[in-house]
């Protein structure tokens, strides 16, 4: 068995985990050449239908894949995501910050912040935030596909997204494709799975991948592989999501706006026939009635009652946390089967391209080797993990609300992950910088740990200015200043995010 060749793959489920991953193994000429896909989905349970924003690495692998932008954007609904806004986080009285996706100036050669006092930290250092505040776009009509002014990433239809995956797929790449429920896993002597059963078919493989979503089919019902609850860390359990129709002359925001409530946030993601909303609470901290009062309260301020009367409002409970070993024997799990926390940066799809990419740039020949490739898959996922957490429960400890049990909770210390504190220690004396990165495949890097920190009011000791040197500080200087003159050159040079989707749809982006 050790001299097995892995010849055929096997994806189990055709949500968007599925087909990304489909896309992007299929899209490696390596992989394709040497290897056979197939993908099975239920064609009588949908995907999810929810996870509308994207990192700006979406950007590159659609690009891999060899998708029209203009395509995409036609087919999914999309509108540009530059970052993220955060309202009400600080103290609950409606103050604001960016965390933009662009770097701070001087990135990585300089770290800025060791100059700077934080106030109004993405402001100083990054155009971007001045094009996110203005819901400005990041790109002009003449820009290329994919090319970009401003770093960007996708707000996205996910129904209309994994749809538009499997017709690429079915389309460009000979990918087999089986309608039906998998009812049957049957392992070798080995305890490798060997085939799975439909009603209809027996399919034989030598890598199977679990895309089955939250069931979680092969790595958490047949091979009982656990999952580490972060609960403990991350209290929000259950998500209350409407859609709410949009005008053609609403503005369509540049950002995710992420606002927080009593017991959680309220994601607000504009495309531009609609936008998604979504209560993500705790029910620890709240009750559903009380969770539904605080949603409508939030949608009275753009919704006139009779309008909200007739959402319809999607009730989904969460379990946080993910499966440690993800990679067990010849399965693999990729998507919301290898776990899911909330989605306040966006991290989950961007964990299935990380993961799709790392296989396809070291997919095994043969089952030794697989099992060799299985450790470093699951040390890379795993550490993955632990960035996630750490950063999304910073987004909650430095909070200063004194009267609300859920705020108050989230500083206790804990309920935060020994790395965050760690790090929190040392960066009361240095801002994040490279030292703090384990890998250059990082999801996060430490200038986005910059951003929520010092949006959220963050004080490191001020350094002695005489460490600085001259030249370092007219360097600093001028960096600044070409922020400014950048911020003011791109002001006159974009358009709304609305008028390049519109522009986009009437004339489309230039091919690359
Ligand atoms: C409230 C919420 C908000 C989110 N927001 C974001 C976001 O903003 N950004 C982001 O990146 N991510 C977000 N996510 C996560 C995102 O939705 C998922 O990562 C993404 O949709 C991938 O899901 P999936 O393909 O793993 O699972 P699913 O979409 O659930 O697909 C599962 C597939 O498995 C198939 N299947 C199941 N059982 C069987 C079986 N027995 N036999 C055959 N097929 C089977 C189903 O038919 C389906 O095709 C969010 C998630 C939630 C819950």
């Amino acid at each position: 068995v050790q001299n097995q060749l892995i010849k055929h793959i096997v994806i189990v489920g055709g949500g968007t985990a599925g087909w990304l991953t489909a896309a992007i193994l299929a899209s490696d000429r390596s992989v394709k050449s040497l290897l056979k896909i197939s993908l099975v989905e239920d064609p009588n349970e949908p995907p999810i239908g929810v996870g509308e924003g994207t990192w700006p690495s979406m950007r590159s692998t659609l690009k891999n894949i060899g998708i029209s932008e203009t395509e995409f954007i036609k087919c999914c609904n999309v509108s540009f995501k530059q970052g993220t806004q955060f309202i009400s986080w600080l103290h609950g009285k409606n103050e604001k910050y960016f965390h933009p996706f662009s770097y701070p100036v001087g990135y990585p050669n300089i770290n800025i912040a060791r100059y700077l006092k934080p106030d109004n930290f993405a402001q100083l250092v990054c155009e971007q935030e001045f094009l996110c505040r203005n819901n400005l776009s990041a790109k002009q009509i003449t820009t290329p596909e994919y090319g970009y002014i401003a770093n960007y990433g996708y707000h996205l239809d996910s129904v209309k997204f994994s749809q538009f995956l499997k017709e690429f797929c079915l389309k460009n790449f000979g990918i087999s494709h089986y309608l039906g429920k998998v009812k049957n896993i049957i392992n070798n002597k080995f305890d490798d799975i060997e085939y799975i059963e439909t009603n209809d078919h027996k399919i034989k493989g030598d890598l199977f991948i679990d895309c089955t979503g939250l069931s979680s089919l092969l790595i958490g019902k047949h091979y009982n592989i656990p999952l580490q609850k972060q609960s403990h860390f991350l209290f929000n359990d259950r998500v209350l999501a409407v859609q709410v129709p949009f005008g053609e002359d609403d503005t369509i925001s540049s950002t995710t706006i992420s606002t927080a409530q009593s017991a959680g946030w309220i994601w607000d993601i504009h495309l531009p026939n609609r936008r998604g909303i979504g209560y993500v609470h705790s029910s620890a901290f709240i009750s559903l009635e009380q969770a539904y009062r605080e949603l409508t309260q939030y949608l009275a301020k753009t919704l006139k009652l009779e309008q909200i009367e007739k959402l319809s409002v999607r009730n989904l409970n969460l379990n946080p946390g993910y499966r440690t070993k993800c990679w067990y024997q010849n399965c693999i799990a990729i998507g919301l089967s290898g776990g899911f926390v909330e989605p306040l940066e966006a991290s989950s799809l961007v964990l299935v391209e990380l993961a799709a990419q790392f296989l396809s740039s070291n997919m095994p020949n043969n089952r030794l080797m697989a099992s060799v490739i299985s450790q470093k898959f699951n040390q890379y996922i795993n550490h993955q993990w632990s960035l996630i957490i750490a950063f999304l429960k910073l987004h909650y400890v430095l909070n200063q609300r004194t009267n609300s049990p859920y705020w108050n909770e989230h500083k206790k210390k804990e309920t935060i992950p020994e790395s965050l504190r760690e790090q929190l220690n040392l960066w009361k004396y240095q801002p994040p910088w490279h030292l703090d990165q384990k890998s250059s495949h990082d999801l996060f890097p430490p200038v986005s740990f910059q951003y929520i920190l010092y949006g959220m009011n963050f004080q490191h000791q001020p350094i002695n200015t005489q460490y600085f040197k001259q030249n370092e500080l007219n360097q600093v200087k001028h960096l600044l200043l070409q922020v400014k003159d950048k911020t003011h050159q791109m002001a006159q040079a974009l358009p709304t995010n609305r008028q390049l989707i519109d522009k986009i749809k009437q004339y489309g982006l230039s091919m690359i």
